[in-house]
């Protein structure tokens, strides 16, 4: 933009002095009018010519009127002569003032220059702004193997986190402390002949707050940060990634003590040797440099290398030895405290209504990490805003958990009334099945409104988070999924599409249960199938099989003999239990959803319908 803008004003000049230039050259500066020699002479003897001024063979000639007129002469010829040849009265010619002047060479130069300077002039500017494009290109090149790395400074108030702005997170909090105090106080430990650690490696899934974290600790230190993502140091030339780092720590160890953060390690820091594809050298390069850096340090070079990622099983074991990144910070999906505490983080600069309490929202939320706390927050902001509200109610917290969990409602989306039946009696089965099997997560809502891709969904959250699986978890799980898909059958006798997410997923859990769990007990206890860390377009491309053919056979045997187990759970709840679906699907056809005080009411009301007729029978 800026380079468009100034060559548009070099334009500009240039358009405005050429038409400058063609004004002085073609506008006369006075209005002349012609005249003959016989006028002049005539003029001269009558006594009506002030003054003469002779330019080379021009004669301008001012009238007493002080009119001027242009008389033009041969060059050869001098005035006296033609003055002389003309019989002018030498009495009359006393009273006229004559000047001889040459031509002002200025002007007669530039009028004789002009039409060849013109087109020179355009071109050689034309050529000049060409020259500073290409020489801005070059030194753009030029900066190219510079690091883009972004540094917070620590006067920069404005950006500066603390370990105020991280919640929960204990354990990693406690272990950065020190790096804090290694930068703040590094005489302290180097007397003791302690070695400053190196580098750190924040280990944690996408969005638990890694990058909040290493910011956290520059701004607990007061030192300069400068951070850069590890896809940054890789562009399509060659040689970049590795002047990069050369850059950056050349940028850092000017600013010592300070912080190095590379964000996203992986994308530089894979295993040297098993990559895929063209770029692989040169991120071996960039990955060559780093560790060459890292040695570089000395005891007293005061920089801490902070990387964050989220597959530590994939990086160089080059990386990782002592010396290097040696220190692990592991971050994981925050407990619920941890969750309440995030949550209470973010609330601060927004209004809730007396309803919320963050704890309920926390219980909520199992699985969610930071940043999904975050966003949901936001989100539920925005439910308040779009309606008008001045404050955040629960309601609108509860609406935008589902949305980030599930996708958004999609209400235009209208079903059929048969669709909404069949969907109705599909959600309605998980439903059942899931409140049937005491090891199932609890439902927290049925609906039949689609959200996201889904026709409908069956809300269920576990009571409290879960580290650990047991099998029987997983079988219920399994009942529960198939149950949709059982329904439909058992009511209908066919099958719709809707059910095809659920078998997808049923049959990826029995495949983990098998496979890595060790789960099954006709396979044994140990785990099939090797998997290969190749990332190739975002995707994995390989699962390298450790068992033979055989086995193969087992496992697929083992996954139908699970999932047709599975169908058998479902259907006889569904079967001794229709009763209560039928119930289920009377009030999702009427409501559209049900939350979990009255899903759970229908089955309460049943007890006492038959505790009644109990009694009267
Ligand atoms: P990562 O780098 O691990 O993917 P980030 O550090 O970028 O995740 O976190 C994304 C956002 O999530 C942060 O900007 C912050 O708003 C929020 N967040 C994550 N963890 C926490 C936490 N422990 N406390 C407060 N906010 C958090
Ligand atoms: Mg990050
Ligand atoms: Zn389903």
């Amino acid at each position: 933009m800026k380079n468009i803008a100034r060559n548009l004003f070099y334009v500009f000049i240039a358009f405005i002095s050429i038409s400058l230039l063609f004004s002085t050259y073609l506008s006369p500066t006075q209005n002349k009018t012609d005249m003959d020699i016989t006028t002049m002479v005539e003029k001269i003897n009558n006594g009506d010519v002030k003054s003469i001024k002779i330019i080379n063979d021009k004669i301008d000639l001012t009238l007493k009127d002080d009119t001027v007129a242009e008389v033009s002469k041969e060059p050869t010829e001098s005035l006296g002569e033609l003055f002389k040849n003309y019989n002018v009265n030498p009495d009359q010619l006393k009273q006229v003032k004559v000047e001889v002047t040459q031509d002002s060479s200025v002007d007669s130069w530039l009028k004789l220059l002009l039409p060849f300077l013109i087109p020179f002039v355009l071109v050689a500017a034309f050529i000049y702004i060409m020259m500073r494009q290409v020489q801005g290109a070059n030194s753009r090149a030029m900066m190219f193997g510079q690091s883009k790395a972004r540094e917070v400074a620590p006067q920069d108030k404005k950006n500066k986190v603390t370990f105020r702005d991280v919640a929960g997170a204990k354990e990693a909090k406690e272990e950065l402390a020190e790096i804090v105090e290694f930068l703040k106080n590094p005489k302290k430990f180097i007397n003791l002949g302690a070695r400053i650690p190196k580098g750190v490696l924040l280990v944690g899934p996408p969005g638990t707050g890694k990058t909040l974290l290493s910011r956290a600790v520059a701004g607990e230190a007061n030192v300069p940060f400068f951070s850069i993502s590890g896809s940054e140091f890789v562009e399509m030339f060659v040689g970049v990634g590795a002047s990069r780092v050369r850059d950056l720590f050349r940028k850092a160890k000017r600013n010592s003590p300070c912080i190095v953060f590379i964000d996203e390690l992986d994308a530089v820091g894979r295993q040297r040797g098993a990559g895929l594809g063209g770029s692989n050298d040169e991120r071996e390069q960039t990955l060559n440099q780093i560790l060459v850096e890292m040695d570089g340090f000395d005891v007293t070079t005061n920089i801490i290398v902070i990387a964050a990622t989220n597959r530590p099983d994939i990086l160089d074991a080059a990386l990782l030895r002592p010396g290097r990144f040696d220190r692990r910070v592991v971050l994981d999906a925050p407990s619920i405290d941890d969750r309440e505490a995030i949550l209470k983080v973010h609330a601060r600069k927004k209004p809730f209504s007396d309803d919320v309490d963050l704890r309920k929202v926390a219980q909520r939320t199992p699985g969610f990490t930071g940043a999904d706390l975050n966003n949901l927050l936001n989100e539920a902001a925005i439910f308040a805003a779009r309606k008008n509200k001045t404050k955040i109610d629960l309601a609108d917290i509860l609406e935008s958990i589902e949305k980030v969990i599930l996708g958004p409602e999609r209400k235009s989306h209208l079903l059929s009334e048969h669709e909404k039946k069949v969907t109705a009696y599909h959600e309605a089965g998980h439903a059942l099945v899931a409140h049937e099997l005491p090891n199932a997560d609890p439902v927290h809502k049925v609906s039949v409104v689609s959200r996201g891709r889904a026709a409908g969904y069956t809300l269920k959250l576990p009571l409290r988070d879960k580290y650990l699986q047991t099998k029987e978890e997983f079988l219920a799980e399994l009942a529960v999924l198939v149950a949709g898909h059982v329904t439909e059958k058992e009511v209908f006798g066919d099958v719709t599409t809707g059910a095809s997410n659920d078998l997808r997923e049923a049959t990826k859990i029995t495949k983990q249960l098998i496979m890595q769990y060790g789960m099954s007990d006709v396979l044994g206890q140990r785990t099939f199938g090797k998997r290969e860390e190749l990332i190739f377009l975002g995707k994995e491309i390989t699962e390298q099989r450790d068992y033979s053919e055989k086995v193969a056979e087992q496992i697929d045997g083992e996954i139908s003999r699970f999932i047709a187990d599975a169908i058998k759970t479902a259907l006889n709840i569904i079967k001794k239990k229709r009763n209560k679906m039928d119930d289920i699907v009377e009030v999702l056809m009427k409501k559209e959803t049900i939350e979990q005080a009255e899903f759970e009411a229908i089955f309460d009301e049943g007890k006492e319908k038959s505790n009644i007729t109990e009694v009267i029978s």
